[in-house]
């Protein structure tokens, strides 16, 4: 499985115009490590991500779905209450040694301080083994409701990942409904807590 190369960088006719400093300092996926996870045996890195569009490229079976659902354990809330036997699925399986643990980081580039850390570079990581389930950011333990809020205040939402769109979901939005398509922008637009705090609350009057 490969990243596409990048197009040169040149303003040529016909070619993409360079990607601008304001592109790239923007926040973006720069690299994702896996490692023991699922197909991925030994660590394999993905790198560098454009700030722009990137094509993941692969034969049937390389690891391509493999590697979005890596990103989506890190990132969504897919898999929030692992049991054994979930564990043991996304640990690489095959002839040799059992892979004791996974682990899959995602190197975000924060230069537009979106996440509000102090550091240009943002490195969150989950690991799995058969006993349990962990995070980290950038090297220090954290835990599931700190990497929930500093994905939130982002704008990123681990419980309504609309930021990651899985194979099917463009095809399912074109056959939907008005009011189901109607539903999904609210929800995207987050309408729905606002609507919930303007529900008409029952009139409390003081005694007379
Ligand atoms: P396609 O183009 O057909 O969609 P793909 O590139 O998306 O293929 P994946 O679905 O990511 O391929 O990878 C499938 C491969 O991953 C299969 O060969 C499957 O055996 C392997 N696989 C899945 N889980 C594990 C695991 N826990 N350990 C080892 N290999 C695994
Ligand atoms: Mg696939």
């Amino acid at each position: 499985m490969t990243l596409l190369p990048r197009p040169p960088q040149s303003a040529a006719a016909g070619s993409p115009p360079t990607v601008t400093p304001r592109e790239l300092a923007a926040m973006h996926i720069k690299q994702v490590i896996i490692e023991g996870f699922k197909s991925y045996k030994e660590q394999f890195a993905l790198e560098e991500f454009s700030p722009r569009l990137n094509v993941v490229v692969g034969a049937n079976g390389s690891g391509k779905s493999n590697f979005f659902h890596a990103v989506r354990f890190v990132l969504t809330d897919i898999h929030v209450q692992l049991r054994a036997e979930d564990r043991r699925s996304l640990l690489h399986e095959g002839a040799g040694h059992a892979v004791p643990r996974a682990t899959v980081e995602v190197v975000f580039c924060n230069r537009d301080g979106r996440l509000p850390i102090d550091r240009d570079e943002v490195r969150l990581s989950r690991r799995v083994d058969l006993r349990g389930d962990s995070f980290s950011l950038n090297g220090k333990a954290v835990n599931r409701e700190e990497v929930q809020s500093l994905l939130e205040s982002a704008g990123l939402s681990r419980a309504n990942p609309y930021y990651v769109v899985q194979q099917g979901r463009i095809t399912q939005m074109t056959t939907m409904t008005d009011p189901q398509r109607l539903d999904l922008l609210k929800e995207i637009g987050r309408a729905r807590e606002g609507e919930a705090r303007l529900a008409p609350q029952p009139l409390l009057l003081p005694p007379l």
